[in-house]
C-alpha cells in the first residue's frame, strides 16, 4: 500500500460529463429560460423515443423519489392500502409509499438475483394489498412475467422503480413498460445524469396526465404553456400538488446524456466483464451474468464479502479499499436495518433473511463510464491486494 496513498481518490459513481453537456447548459443559461421549458420538452420527447412510448406518456420531474411519490398517488389506491415491495432497495422506494399514505409490506428477494421473489410477493398478499413496487436491482430485470401475472390475478397496481434500469429490457420489452408506472432517476450516480432529476412513464393516459398535474402544484397548465409566447393563459389549481418539476438546466444535461446512453452502457458492460474475469479466482461471490432474453443495464457491479470465506468483514473490506483511495458503495443495507422502520413497524432484519444477508455482505465497485482502463486496473489490483 506504500505509494497508493498519493494517488487521487477514485470517486464512486462520478458521472461522465462531456463538452456537449457543458455547452448546452451554457446555452440554457444564456437563453434566459432556466425553468421548465423547451429543453424539458425536448428531453421528455427524446426519453419517450428511447423508451419506445408516445411523447404524452412521460413526465419529467426533479427526482425518482418524486416520480415514485406522484405515481403512488396517481395510481388511485385507497388510503392505508398495502403496497408490496423489496427490502433490498434505497429508502426512497419505501418512503414514497409512506408519503402517499400507504402501508409498505416487504417481500424478500431471491438470494442470487437480488430481485423481489414472486413467490414472496404471493405470500405477502392480503385483502388490503393494492399495489406492487418492483425494483430492477442493479439493472437486472425482475421476473416481469410472473410479477405481471400476480398483479393481474389480484387486480393490483404495478409500479416499477427503474432507478437502475434505463437500458434494461425483459423479453424484448423495456423496463418501465410493464407496470402502470415506471419511475426513472437521473441522480449523479445513475446511468443518465441531470444532477437531480427523474421521469415518470405511464401506461394509462389519464394516470400520467394526473401525475404531471400533481408534479406541478396541481396546476392544470404547466409553466411552459403559461409563460411561452402564445399569450397569457390562466391556470386552474385542480388539486393540492407538489413542486416536483424538472428545470431546463437539468434537461440540458439530460438531452446529451441520453444521446450517450448506449455508449456509456457499452463502456460499463466492458468494465463489468473485466471485473468478472479478474475476480473469478477470489473467495467472493460475483454477480450473476445477465439472464437469457434480457438486457442488463450494468448499473452496479457488486461483490459479496463473506467473512467466513474472505477472512475479512465487509466493513473491513470497505475500509481497506478506502485506504487504497478507491471509493465504494453499499447497495443496500436492507430496509429493516434502519431504526425508523424498526420503531414504526417493529420490523427486524431477520424477517427477510436473504435481503439481510445480501445487505451485510455486498460491496459495489466503481462502474462509471468515466473510468479509464488504468482506473479499472487500480480497482482490480486494490481488490486483489485487500483479499490476499
Ligand atoms: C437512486 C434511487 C432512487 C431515488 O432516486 P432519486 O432520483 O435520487 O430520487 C430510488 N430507488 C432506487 C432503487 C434508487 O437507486
Amino acid at each position: 500500500m506504500s505509494d497508493s496513498s498519493t494517488e487521487p481518490f477514485l470517486v464512486f459513481g462520478a458521472p461522465r460529463i462531456e463538452a456537449a453537456e457543458i455547452a448546452e447548459v451554457e446555452a440554457c443559461l444564456r437563453s434566459g429560460w432556466l425553468g421548465t421549458g423547451p429543453r424539458v420538452a425536448q428531453f421528455e420527447h427524446d426519453f419517450a423515443d428511447y423508451q419506445r412510448v408516445a411523447a404524452g406518456q412521460v413526465a419529467a420531474v426533479n427526482s425518482c423519489t418524486a416520480a415514485l411519490h406522484v405515481s403512488m398517488i396517481a395510481a388511485g389506491l385507497e388510503p392505508g392500502a398495502e403496497v408490496i415491495t423489496t427490502p433490498l432497495t434505497f429508502c426512497a422506494t419505501v418512503n414514497a409509499i409512506l408519503h402517499a399514505g400507504l402501508m409498505p409490506v416487504l417481500a424478500d428477494v431471491d438470494a442470487d438475483t437480488r430481485n423481489i421473489d414472486p413467490a414472496a410477493i404471493e405470500a405477502a398478499i392480503t385483502p388490503r394489498t393494492q399495489a406492487i413496487v418492483a425494483v430492477h436491482f442493479a439493472g437486472r430485470p425482475c421476473q416481469m412475467d410472473a410479477i405481471s401475472a400476480i398483479a393481474r390475478k389480484h387486480k393490483l397496481a404495478l409500479i416499477e422503480d427503474c432507478a437502475h434500469a434505463i437500458e434494461t429490457e425483459y423479453r424484448g420489452e423495456k423496463a418501465g413498460s410493464f407496470g402502470d408506472f415506471g419511475c426513472f432517476s437521473f441522480y449523479v450516480t445513475k446511468n443518465v445524469v441531470t444532477g437531480e432529476g427523474g421521469m415518470i412513464v405511464g401506461r394509462d393516459q389519464a394516470h400520467i396526465d394526473r401525475a404531471r398535474v400533481l408534479a406541478l402544484h396541481g396546476m392544470s397548465k404547466d409553466a411552459w404553456h403559461r409563460f411561452g409566447d402564445a399569450g397569457y393563459r390562466h391556470y386552474q389549481v385542480v388539486e393540492a400538488g407538489f413542486k416536483y418539476n424538472m428545470m431546463d438546466i437539468q434537461a440540458a444535461l439530460g438531452i446529451h446524456q441520453l444521446r450517450a446512453v448506449e455508449r456509456h452502457w457499452a463502456r460499463r458492460k466492458a468494465i463489468w466483464q473485466r471485473y468478472q474475469h479478474a475476480f473469478a479466482e477470489l473467495p467472493v461471490t460475483r454477480p450473476l451474468e445477465a439472464a437469457p432474453d434480457t438486457r442488463h443495464a450494468y448499473h452496479l457491479y457488486t461483490l459479496m464479502i463473506d467473512e467466513a470465506r474472505c477472512g475479512m468483514t465487509r466493513d473491513g473490506f470497505l475500509d481497506a479499499m478506502n485506504r487504497r483511495r478507491i471509493g465504494t458503495g453499499v447497495h443496500y443495507l436492507s430496509i429493516p436495518e434502519h431504526p425508523y422502520y424498526q420503531q414504526r413497524f417493529g420490523w427486524r432484519p431477520e424477517q427477510w433473511p436473504r435481503a439481510m444477508a445480501n445487505g451485510r455482505q455486498t460491496v459495489s465497485l466503481p462502474l462509471s463510464p468515466a473510468l479509464d482502463d488504468a482506473d479499472v486496473t487500480r480497482v482490480i489490483e486494490a481488490v486483489h491486494a485487500t483479499l490476499r
